[in-house]
């Protein structure tokens, strides 16, 4: 059987904690397209609702303290430290929850601390973060959109923060 491989479907089956009804909710894939995917992958059938430290993974307790919210964000609904960083509680670590989406999203570890990029409180969706790499292109792109456009007319909220790492 040929099956269309989605990588956000097979992202979430990876990492478990969600089931089958929620990762079609949350990628818009069909619920059949989850299932086909899952046996695809031959992975077995997730569970959800666990306790965070019930999770076989780092990455499924992550996902089982996110909650979609519009356009695409995705809202922490675990712990958050003083410092206002959402943080994921795993066994006998506590990571910050950024750092966790952010190695999801592209697929390496961040460079410098992780800072979110949208307006969205404890927004952790992947393309919303971006480490002292992401940002240094983001102010090369910047720049050359100056030389072009002239820098009255470059976006003004994308400025690299104070370096405190
Ligand atoms: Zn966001």
């Amino acid at each position: 059987m040929k099956v269309a491989v989605r990588a956000d479907v097979v992202e979430l089956l990876r990492a478990g904690g969600l089931s089958q009804a929620e990762i079609a909710r949350r990628t818009g894939a069909s619920p059949l397209t989850v299932q086909r995917t899952r046996e695809y992958l031959k992975l077995p059938a997730p569970k959800q609702g666990q306790h965070p430290l019930k999770h076989p993974t780092q990455d499924a307790a992550f996902w089982a303290c996110t909650r979609p919210a519009a356009d695409g964000h995705l809202t922490w609904t675990g712990r958050v430290a003083g410092t206002g960083t959402p943080v994921l509680r795993y066994r006998d670590t506590q990571e910050s929850a950024y750092r966790i989406a952010f190695h999801l999203h592209y697929g390496r570890q961040p460079v410098g601390r992780v800072l979110a990029q949208c307006d969205v409180p404890l927004c952790v969706a992947g393309r919303c973060l971006a480490d002292r790499t992401v940002r240094a292109a983001n102010a090369r792109a910047d720049a050359a959109f100056d030389e072009i456009f002239g820098s009255d007319a470059a976006p003004t909220d994308n400025h690299e923060p104070p370096q405190g790492d």
